[in-house]
């Protein structure tokens, strides 16, 4: 309407949040991104044209997120209102609002994008749960009635909690299994700390506790405990496991010593900054010095890259075989990595690691390419240019082409099937939401979907929730 275009118009530009400068960055795995103080937050807010009961933004968010609803009370400085219709759909709302990609999401629909710039949504997610939860607010758990369930979960990533706190919001007594020491599964180990810090998720761990969930850590399903011992103590079981399997270039030599996974790289240095032990899968690489090559061009790639700077390595080169505006990651990302002094090399291809004459890699043999057709999905293509190789030094190559599936024989013995590509098939469109092909074991997140995002896992973990108590005829669900 003319009206809304004139509100529109009228609207101050978006503001973004304030961060630490480059300097102030290097060298420590500080957040680099400042939490809204209370006028920027009400400044955000109040560029919120509250579009509709169901807006656009909402719509875009996995989790359909009540966001011009928390927004307004925002305005109204009802943080506790705020943040309590914020929890109706997601369990981690401050994690959320730091590491979503908003720009792809909630931000990128919003109406106001091409005017004055979308509304800061997810600062304004960070800013209500950061505030609430410091002053001490916690999620009231005082009217569920106990119902005579238990179900267990495998994974403590964003799918295992989101699944845990919908079944104990409906009196299911929950136990949640992981393998690693602290929970959040790529939370805790694979995003670095710069972009989101360790202690949220201790105190998370402390938030579901207190709501009754139950945490087994250091325990490894299929090694320390059978799937099936589970099976047998348990009304039904979710899996949340994951992939966890590096996808490698098929190159020569990349198995040599100074070449490394991205995540075995990108956890074992948060074990580090946690004060954990390395593992003989994940040991400590500290790039300090080197000259360091990273290949791939997603976020995984950028993490990589940020992390070797902080290090304090001489260069830090991200190879990739698109040009920069095709890169897939996230641009904020990369902006980041550049003001921190990152080093691009766009249009090329790795054809074979090079080797000193102890085995050891010393430069990566690169091939130029240029962008040919269109693929399926529309991005173009690369296609090697001849007679273009050369060598770039390295004394380091990390590998961040992304992940597949790992295999579990412990799930399919016991009659679980997956895809050719070894994700679990989980009926996404039955009334038991994401029930596998052994009706008592769900499964969700980026085991079933492969590699996504933090909010699309959680939404998984919620529905999977669902078919559960509608399979275990708990009651009717209130799903958000
Ligand atoms: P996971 O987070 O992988 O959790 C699975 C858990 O299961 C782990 O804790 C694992 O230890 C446990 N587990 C596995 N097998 C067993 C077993 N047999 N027994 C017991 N426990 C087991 N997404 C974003 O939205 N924003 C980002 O900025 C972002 N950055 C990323 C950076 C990196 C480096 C990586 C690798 C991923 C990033 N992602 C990001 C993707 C996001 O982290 C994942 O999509 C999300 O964590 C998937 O959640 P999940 O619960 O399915 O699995
Ligand atoms: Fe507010 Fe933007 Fe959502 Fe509209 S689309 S309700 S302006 S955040």
């Amino acid at each position: 309407t003319p009206d809304k275009r004139a509100q529109m118009q009228a609207l101050a530009p978006r503001g973004e949040p304030d961060k630490l400068t480059p300097q102030e960055r290097a060298g420590n795995f500080r957040e680099i991104y400042l939490p809204f103080n209370e006028e920027q937050a009400q400044r955000e807010a109040s560029r919120c044209l509250k579009c509709g009961e169901h807006s656009i933004c909402e719509w875009t968010c996995p989790l359909h997120n009540h966001i011009p609803q928390w927004v307004e009370r925002v305005k109204a400085g009802d943080i506790e209102g705020a943040v309590a219709l914020s929890h109706q759909t997601n369990c981690l709302p401050e994690i959320t609002g730091r590491v979503c990609p908003q720009d792809r999401l909630c931000e990128g629909a919003c109406t106001v994008r091409d005017t004055s710039g979308s509304v800061t949504i997810g600062n304004i997610e960070r800013y209500i749960s950061d505030q609430a939860l410091a002053k001490g607010w916690r999620p009231d758990l005082s009217g569920v009635t106990p119902v005579d369930k238990k179900i267990a979960i495998i994974g403590a990533g964003p799918a295992g909690l989101a699944c845990a706190d919908v079944l104990v919001r409906h009196g299911v007594s929950v136990t949640v299994y992981d393998r690693h020491p602290e929970i959040g599964g790529l939370l805790t180990f694979g995003i670095p700390a710069f972009k989101l810090d360790k202690s949220l998720l201790a105190r998370r761990r402390e938030i579901f506790t207190a709501m009754g969930i139950r945490f087994e850590l250091n325990c490894e399903i299929g090694r320390d405990i059978p799937l099936k011992t589970l099976l047998d103590d348990y009304d039904a079981v979710f899996i949340g496991v994951g992939t966890y399997r590096s996808m490698k270039a098929g190159i020569p030599h990349e198995n040599a010593p100074g070449v490394y996974d991205a995540l075995p790289f990108l956890v074992a240095n948060t074990r580090q900054l946690m004060g954990l032990e390395a593992t003989e899968d994940e040991p400590y690489v500290n790039t300090a010095g080197m000259n360091v090559v990273v290949l791939g061009g997603g976020d995984t790639a950028m993490d990589c890259v940020r992390t070797a700077l902080r290090h304090g390595a001489a260069k830090v080169t991200c190879a990739y075989r698109r040009d920069e505006a095709n890169m897939p990651g996230s641009k904020k990302e990369v902006k980041n990595a550049k003001e921190e002094g990152a080093q691009f090399e766009f249009n090329v291809q790795p054809v074979e690691l090079t080797l000193d004459e102890a085995g050891r890699v010393n430069g990566i043999r690169l091939l130029r390419t240029r962008l040919g057709e269109a693929d399926a999905q529309g991005r173009r293509r690369p296609v090697p240019v001849e007679g273009s190789e050369f060598v770039m030094p390295a004394d380091a190559v990390i590998m961040a082409f992304g992940f597949n599936p790992h295999a579990m024989p412990w799930l399919q013995a016991q009659g679980v099937e997956v895809d050719e590509w070894g994700r679990i098939l989980a009926n996404v469109e039955s009334r038991y939401r994401y029930q596998t092909s052994n009706p008592k074991i769900f499964a969700g997140g980026d085991a079933v979907r492969g590699a996504d995002l933090v909010v699309t896992a959680m939404a998984e973990g919620r529905h999977a929730a669902e078919g559960m108590l509608a399979w275990l005829q708990v009651k009717r669900p209130e799903i958000h």
